[in-house]
């Protein structure tokens, strides 16, 4: 078959089965619908003026992986570009990583019918990890290497003034636990980052949804997801056991990952035991508070 023929098909697909899940949908569940989404766009655009992370005349290269958050974040961006005060420009860019049985007609026949500006971009990076990672071992941290190089690159290509990735609530919170615990440091995925190179910006537009948010909403957006086990690597162990980890205690003490997250936010480096951070070889005792201190005792 034609891949243009597939594409046309794929599309009449996608939107006989909106239309009839549009036409089904009880009032009840747009509604819930339509408040998520609302949630999404206030969380979404909160973050991008509190971290100033697009402004007037940004090219922003939006990667879509063909999961649940990037589309998401993909649809939000659009949704809040059309009602900005502002004029951004939004391209979508997949990489296409070569790996086996990887469905390279889902992606553009979605941004086409959605009538996004994409690229997609093809780099083999599945056979440079297999010919390098001995068998066995995990190969996610190659591969992820590989992966920003050839999507800075590409930005830089199009001319991109801001790379916007997927990485939500969670991610951040899982990322900090994970460099506790294994990397020593308190540190995690911000926001808004600046490339070691000093060539590009990148934002989480998402950084404050929480994930059960965009898989509902994913969900009833019924997005044509791509798996992300193709490589047939498993996926970061020690990410699963921490995100476990998190939904039990959120499970058993409700609220108790919004109030880390807050603290995230919360840095009070004189409390905690960084040198490089605070001065405490200088710390002494104030002169005012001991002369005060005398004057009350005479
Ligand atoms: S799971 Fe596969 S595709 Fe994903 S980062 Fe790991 S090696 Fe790469």
């Amino acid at each position: 078959m034609r891949l243009g023929g597939l594409y046309s098909k794929i599309v009449a697909f996608r939107f006989i089965h909106v239309w009839i899940m549009d036409f089904t949908s009880k009032p009840k569940e747009k509604a819930e619908l339509n408040k998520l989404q609302k949630r999404l766009r206030r969380q979404t655009g909160q973050a991008i003026a509190d971290f100033n992370m697009i402004e007037e005349g940004d090219k922003v290269m939006v990667c879509l992986s063909g999961g649940k958050d990037s589309y998401t974040m993909l649809e939000i961006l659009r949704n809040l570009q059309a009602s900005a005060p502002i004029n951004f420009e939004l391209v979508a860019v997949n990489l296409d990583q070569k790996q086996p049985g990887f469905p390279e007609h889902i992606l553009p026949a979605y941004l086409e019918e959605q009538g996004v500006d994409f690229h997609i971009l093809e780099r083999d990076t599945y056979s440079i990890v297999k010919e390098i990672v001995p068998e066995g071992k995990t190969t996610c941290g190659l591969c992820s290497r590989l992966r920003r190089g050839s999507l800075y690159g590409f930005a830089e290509e199009i001319g991109a003034t801001k790379i916007a990735l997927g990485h939500h609530r969670d991610d951040i919170l899982e990322t900090l636990f994970l460099n506790m615990f294994f990397g020593g440091k308190l540190k995690s995925m911000p926001p808004k980052l600046l490339s070691d190179d000093g060539k590009h910006v990148v934002i989480r537009p998402l950084a404050y949804c929480k994930e059960k948010d965009i898989e509902a909403f994913a969900t009833a957006k019924s997005y044509p997801i791509i798996p992300c086990n193709l490589c047939g690597s498993q996926q970061n162990l020690q990410r699963q056991v921490v995100k476990d980890m998190l939904q039990q205690w959120d499970k058993e003490y409700p609220g108790r990952t919004d109030i880390m997250f807050t603290a995230m936010q919360n840095v009070v480096p004189s409390h905690l035991a960084d040198t490089e951070l605070f001065d405490f070889k200088e710390l002494k005792q104030s002169e005012d508070a001991f002369n005060k201190l005398n004057i009350i005792s005479i």
